[in-house]
């Protein structure tokens, strides 16, 4: 062994050297025999385990490298250490070894830190561990104070150049590394778990903090709370969902009466106030089970699920929100309770028949005897080409809809009182006045009478709730 000579070794073959060192004296046979006895008795490493070492230098060559970083190449061993301790181990290993005499070809840089502070910013984390992390940890506690939440998680976006240091240190060890993502949301995380006594969860947490290294700020969102029920709409002029108006789009201006809205009220802005109200947030999407156009009352419940967006608050009363929901005279809720994302999937998969009392004025008088020709759709198959009322936002298909039932009665010359039931998606409406020839068969058409108004309401929901 010469590794005395001053300067005339690099690292490599000091490690080939260590490699060789206590076989030097054997034959190569001898010498093949002992290591499969060492490697069986598990006390000689193999080769791939000096890679490390390797590893190390090839990153330390980069530049100057802190130890969070050097750790961070070996992220995937010696579990229960930190990244920082990892490192501060490979660098001491190397340490020894330049104390030993030996000079590898590596940046001097790297090692005044065990002599004197660095002055270096690190090549691969461009410091952000000093000042950056620690300011983004305090504007996400600060942040989250005003947020009910039990658990949580953080995630990280990079920036270019943090995104290209991190490709070039998976590079140097593809195995072993972790991305520098994982390192910011756990110092993060870490210090939210202590402080607040949270639990990080990383399937459904309650709040999601995103660490924008683009635009160096921190930003909250939790997790929407779904809320499900039946609602009835006793009152006609409400659309179901909530839409905006025309003109501002939603703004508020002149026309809507500052409102925002094309409606003044609809069956989601009755239901979602006092939930927003109860929860702190400023957003719903209502999802229903079916819906009925906006003249129509529904009688009977009508499934629905409630999203309610980034709520600050996630403890729900129930009982509160029936009292101050039904209060309303044109929306009565029933069966509140929480739901899940996934509950609106199999909501809007639900296909239940549906019962139809309506009055239709036609245009010439009704004999009694006609009515038995109203009987005789009871049964049959209607086509329906998609209405004329909507056909501009929707395909223009043609669907097949069974009538279950239908019953009509006379209420004067021109008025006619029916019952109808039918399949689920059926356009009512259109099977009574016949949409210009495009329901067939319809009432009007087998009345020979055209239709001059329909009064409609939905009295049953088949599968109730
Ligand atoms: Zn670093
Ligand atoms: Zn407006």
């Amino acid at each position: 062994m010469n590794n005395n000579t001053a300067g005339s070794k690099n690292i490599r073959a000091l490690l080939s050297a260590i490699r060789n060192m206590s076989t030097d004296a054997d034959s190569i046979n001898g010498q093949e025999k002992n290591e499969d006895r060492l490697k069986g008795e598990g006390l000689l490493l193999g080769k791939r385990d000096y890679d490390i070492l390797q590893i190390a230098i090839d990153a330390l060559n980069q530049g100057y490298m802190c130890d969070r970083c050097l750790g961070r190449l070996f992220a995937k061993l010696l579990h229960g250490l930190s990244n920082e301790q990892r490192g501060k181990i490979v660098r001491d290993a190397l340490a020894l070894v330049i104390e030993s005499g030996c000079e590898p070809d590596l940046y001097n840089g790297n090692f005044q830190s065990i002599i004197m502070e660095s002055t270096s910013a690190c090549t691969f984390c461009l410091d952000i561990f000093k000042e950056l992390i620690p300011s983004l940890t305090l504007e996400a506690m600060a942040k989250s104070r005003s947020y009910e939440f039990t658990s949580f998680l953080v995630g990280t976006r990079l920036n270019s150049e943090l995104f290209k240091k991190d490709i070039q240190l998976n590079q140097i060890s593809p195995d072993y590394s972790e991305s520098i993502k994982e390192e910011v949301n756990r110092t993060i995380g870490k210090r939210i778990e202590l402080v607040y006594q949270k639990q990080v969860e990383h399937k459904e947490p309650d709040l999601f903090f995103l660490a924008d290294l683009q635009k160096n700020i921190v930003s909250v969102e939790s997790k929407n709370v779904y809320i499900y029920g039946g609602y009835k709409k006793l009152a006609r002029g409400i659309p179901q969902t909530t839409w905006n108006c025309k003109v501002c789009n939603g703004r508020g201006c002149k026309k809507c009466k500052w409102t925002g809205r094309f409606y003044r009220t609809s069956v989601q802005h009755i239901i979602e106030k006092p939930i927003l109200d109860q929860l702190s947030s400023a957003q719903s999407s209502f999802h229903g089970a079916g819906r009925e156009d906006v003249d129509v009352r529904c009688l009977d419940y009508r499934q629905f699920i409630i999203e309610i967006f980034n709520p600050k608050k996630r403890t729900v009363d129930l009982e509160r929100l029936y009292r101050e929901i039904n209060k309303s005279k044109s929306v009565q809720v029933s069966k509140l309770k929480l739901a899940s994302k996934g509950d609106i999937a199999s909501l809007k998969e639900e296909r239940c028949d549906k019962t139809y009392h309506a009055v239709a004025t036609f245009v010439k008088d009704v004999g009694e005897s006609d009515l038995l020709k109203v009987f005789s759709l009871k049964g049959t198959l209607i086509r329906q080409k998609t209405p004329l009322r909507v056909v501009n936002r929707r395909a223009d298909i043609v669907r097949e809809r069974k009538i279950r039932d239908i019953e009509a009665k006379k209420l004067s010359a021109r008025k006619v009182d029916l019952l109808i039931e039918c399949e689920a998606g059926t356009y009512v409406k259109e099977l009574i006045s016949g949409d210009k020839g495009r329901t067939r068969p319809s009432i009007s058409e087998v009345l020979d009478n055209d239709v001059k108004k329909i009064v409609l309401d939905v009295v049953k929901i088949g599968g109730g709730i």
